[in-house]
């Protein structure tokens, strides 16, 4: 028997492992907007600069990245950390928390590996403006092209679903309203990797972690891989971000205070500004989110041929990683 089409839009960890998921009982064919595949999971020179971290509990996103045949190693921890007070900075032994732990050759390789055990290539480049209902079927137009398909996973941002995209018959306004005001998780944050030489810091015993309510950087860790030496930090919520050089300029002078003379000779810097990343985050995201808000929904419509993922959209764990693979699990269990 033929298989029904599925489109699914967007390929972020979600978009991928439901096709992963889906491919046996449906043809399905991933578009992307971006010319890359991974979304949120994002890299420069080696580097993460979208999600680092997994963590024990996280079962789903663990299992995964074992039956990919990834391989975890634990966040650089041992020393001291950083305290950049006002009266100068000051070291502390932060209490031990909960582990988390980075996937050797960083987290994209999830989305490679992923992007690998499709039976078809991701179509990247095709923007989706559009999703029509035509008698049982759904149009998808995108900036080049038209696709047909039996069901569609929506995997954006829920803001953006409702914002970017076009519906006809609309969205009832009660489901526009509530895909509104689920935020995009981390939409509004900067990260920023420093690569160095060498791990000088690890030398003079510091861990890398630093906090600071001077800025620009709000949090400070070590982000070695297996052969760069780096630090990443989160750009404060009140740092002046509209000009990236002059950002750059006060990271480093930061970075000297708090760990000295060789932190300003850098070898490079890469920043990625999430807020102004058009397929990610919307202007409702400019602002900063002060808790980890309660995700989880279940939406559809076209008489539920049209389904909403994504992160935001688990159950548990929603926003992380882990709940990107939750939310295809779950559409997976949907459809
Ligand atoms: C700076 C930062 C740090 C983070 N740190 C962590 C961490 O340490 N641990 C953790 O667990 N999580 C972390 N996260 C969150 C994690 O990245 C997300 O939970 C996860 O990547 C979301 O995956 P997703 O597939 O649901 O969404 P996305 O990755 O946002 O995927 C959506 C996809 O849709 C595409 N798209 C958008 N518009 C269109 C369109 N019109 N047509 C076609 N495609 C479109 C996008 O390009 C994207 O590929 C972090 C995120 C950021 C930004």
């Amino acid at each position: 028997m033929e298989k029904k089409k599925l489109l699914i839009i967007g390929a972020g960890l979600s978009g991928l492992y439901s096709a992963v998921l889906l491919q046996e009982r449906y043809e399905v064919t991933v578009l992307e907007a971006r010319g890359r595949t991974g979304g949120r999971v994002m890299a420069m020179g080696g580097h993460d600069m979208g999600p680092s971290w997994v963590w024990g509990h996280q079962k789903n996103i663990l299992q995964l990245i074992e039956s990919l045949g990834l391989a975890l190693f634990p966040q650089y921890t041992h020393g001291a950390a950083l305290y950049d007070a006002p009266e100068g900075v000051q070291r502390f032994h932060p209490s031990s928390g909960v582990p988390s732990y980075r996937v050797k050759g960083g987290i994209v390789q999830i989305a490679a590996a992923l992007e690998k055990r499709l039976h078809k290539a991701v179509h990247l480049n095709e923007k989706v403006l559009s999703l029509t209902e035509s008698g049982e079927k759904i149009v998808v137009k995108t900036a080049t092209g038209t696709y047909e398909a039996d069901r569609v996973i929506v995997t954006l941002p829920p803001r953006l679903a409702a914002e970017s995209l076009a519906y006809a018959p609309a969205l009832p306004s009660a489901l526009q309203r509530q895909l509104q005001e689920i935020p995009t998780w981390m939409g509004y944050a900067a990260k920023c990797v420093i690569e160095y030489p060498e791990a000088f810091w690890r030398e003079e015993g510091l861990s890398g972690f630093a906090v600071s309510h001077l800025g620009p950087l709000s949090e400070i860790h070590d982000a070695c891989t297996e052969n760069k030496a780096a630090l990443f930090g989160f750009v404060h919520t009140r740092a002046n971000r509209a000009n990236n050089e002059a950002l750059e300029a006060q990271i480093i002078t930061q970075l000297k205070r708090l760990y000295g003379i060789k932190a300003g000779e850098p070898s490079r810097i890469y920043l990625v500004d999430w807020k102004k990343e058009d397929c990610t985050s919307t202007p409702l995201d400019a602002m900063p989110l002060s808790a980890h808000p309660a995700y989880g929904f279940a939406a559809t419509h076209f008489n539920d041929r049209l389904l909403f993922s994504g992160t935001e959209s688990a159950f548990s764990e929603g926003g992380y990683l882990e709940g990107a693979v939750v939310s295809a699990v779950q559409a997976a269990r949907s459809l």
